[in-house]
């Protein structure tokens, strides 16, 4: 049952493979640390794990007092194939050790090339695609709008509910929740529209019911005439890896192709292997225009990306797209090892099978404890959602006790959602069987005490 994948490399130092307390968490120097970041650093930039990190690698992440903890959020869905992936670290190395940056505008170089010729290949669809690399998912987003309303002559924008796609100004407009994303920093962009989403759980609704209902307002309150894009989540990640259901995004594409509208796949948590699939949107047999990336791409390089139909790319005038950093050297040689991990190591396989352990745990607690209402996602994105029994309404509560216990006992764990909810599992796919069961172990435990 819990045979690892011998295909899969653990990457990073020589940890071992295990969960470790040495101290309380946080430890004496994960406090002193804490304590000069509270006086050092922005009061609005928070941690969840309160640990100083000194090494990560296969499935933890180690402290400076000597804790290992076992990882069930890498670092949001970015060291998908294991933190200081030993391919990644040598990539790395030797790129620094030739240059570290020329501006890909004022002297391009290879590395940058061959990210987009592997993103053109492995994106859904095998029609012509392009390329171009940005820094971050927020800004990957904004460039994608960009060039859907260069390309259509168009401004409006539609979102979903419960969308999260960065902190921009741009981004937060297309971002759903208020708190902490939002609130205080408008006045955000114009343009902006929002749409329903399918969200079985709650909406009960059959996909192409879902995607009539989001058709309509659209049609309503933007009108196809001015809009652009539409920007979606294939299986949202900040607002609760909500999975629509059967039919709801493919409707959505085919309405945006007869209405002359970019059909904008925002993959920057849901792609490369994270998912079961490279890409989300396979799971739903839907091509999409345009594909934002970022996250998992460069095993924790900052790095972004939009790619797209060629025509579509090639809307903009040049030198309309671009940025100093964007598709840095470094970055890009991370990324090609990255990449080459995704499609020759097992990972998407890799997924699929946490998928199955993930699932199988959680649905059978989920059947034993009612406050459990739903559990749902695909590969290592798997969510399960708290609830009041009684009344169904949404239990943050809950789900914020858990993490804390969690986190107290030596494992990294996230919650997400609009109302806080939803506990969400993102290993690393170079996670063991062994430490994914004993992580679980740790959540239904706490569960139960709570
Ligand atoms: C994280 C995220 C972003 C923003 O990416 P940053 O690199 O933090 O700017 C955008 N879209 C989705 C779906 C994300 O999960």
């Amino acid at each position: 049952m819990t045979t690892p994948v011998a295909s899969v490399p653990l990457g990073g130092p020589a940890l071992a493979q295990e969960r470790r307390l040495v101290t309380a968490i946080p430890g004496p120097r994960s406090q002193e640390l804490l304590a000069r970041k509270a006086a050092a650093v922005a009061a609005g930039v928070g941690h969840t794990v309160p640990i100083e990190a000194v090494a990560a690698g296969g499935g933890v992440v180690v402290d400076a007092d000597g804790n290992s903890l076992i990882d069930l959020g890498s670092g949001i869905a970015v060291t998908s194939v294991g933190n200081a992936h030993p391919k990644v670290v040598e990539a790395i190395a030797a790129q620094a050790a030739q240059f570290t940056h020329t501006c890909f505008m004022i002297s391009p170089y290879e590395s940058y090339v061959a990210v987009a010729e592997a993103l053109n290949r492995i994106t859904p669809g095998d029609h012509a695609k392009k390329s171009a690399l940005f820094n971050s998912g927020a800004e990957a987003v904004e460039n994608a709008i960009k060039i859907a309303r260069k390309h259509t002559g168009k401004q409006a924008v539609v979102a979903f509910d419960h969308a999260y796609h960065g902190r921009t100004n741009l981004t937060m407009a297309l971002t759903a929740k208020s708190m902490p994303y939002k609130s205080g920093f408008g006045p955000f962009a114009s343009e902006v529209y929002r749409a329903p989403l399918s969200y079985p759980f709650r909406d009960g609704l059959s996909g192409p019911d879902a995607a009539a209902k989001a058709i309509s307002v659209i049609e309503k309150q933007v009108g196809a005439e001015n809009l652009a894009a539409v920007i979606i989540e294939p299986i949202q990640g900040e607002g609760g890896f909500i999975v629509p259901a059967d039919g709801f995004l493919p409707a959505l594409v085919e309405w945006c192709r007869a209405n002359d509208v970019v059909f904008i796949a925002d993959e920057v948590q849901s792609g490369f292997a994270r998912t079961g699939a490279m890409f989300a949107s396979e799971l739903f047999g839907i091509v999409p225009d345009l594909v934002t990336t970022a996250k998992g791409i460069a095993g924790g390089m900052p790095l972004a990306a939009v790619t797209g139909r060629a025509d579509i790319m090639d809307a903009t005038h040049t030198g309309g797209l671009g940025g100093t950093y964007g598709g840095n050297p470094v970055a890009c040689a991370a990324a090609l090892a990255a990449i080459d991990a995704f499609e020759h190591d097992g990972l998407i396989e890799r997924a699929q099978q946490i998928e199955t352990i993930l699932k199988g745990r959680l649905q059978s607690l989920a059947s034993a404890d009612a406050r459990i209402g739903d559990v749902r996602g695909h590969g290592a994105m798997i969510a399960a959602e708290f609830i009041d029994p009684e009344t169904g309404a949404p239990d943050a509560a809950l789900a914020a006790s858990i993490a804390k216990a969690c986190i107290a006992e030596g494992v990294i764990v996230l919650t997400c959602g609009t109302y806080g909810n939803v506990f969400r599992f993102l290993p690393p796919l170079s996670i063991s069987d062994a430490l994914l069961h004993e992580g679980l172990d740790v959540v239904v435990a706490a569960l139960a005490a709570a």
